[in-house]
């Protein structure tokens, strides 16, 4: 049977890695102050990524609510 890859954030670098891989492939090569780096770029990431799903849910919120005003006058 295949198994799904699981992978975890890498307790240096904070991205995903494979399980089974015995290194992280992001920070094998580089140093603690860059892997501290990666790690802020990383989160910077996720951030940004949840900022445009908030504004996604807030488009959809408005244009459920535009709908609904629609469905009221119609
Ligand atoms: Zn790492």
């Amino acid at each position: 049977m295949l198994q799904p890859i699981q992978s975890e954030p890498c307790p240096r670098c904070g991205l995903e890695v494979n399980v089974r891989q015995s290194y992280c492939h992001h920070c094998k090569d580089v140093s603690n102050l860059e892997s501290v780096f990666l790690r802020k770029n990383y989160k910077r990431q996720i951030y940004k990524q949840n900022r445009r799903l908030r504004r996604i849910f807030m488009m959809l919120t408005l244009l459920i609510g535009a709908i609904v005003v629609w469905l009221f006058i119609g």
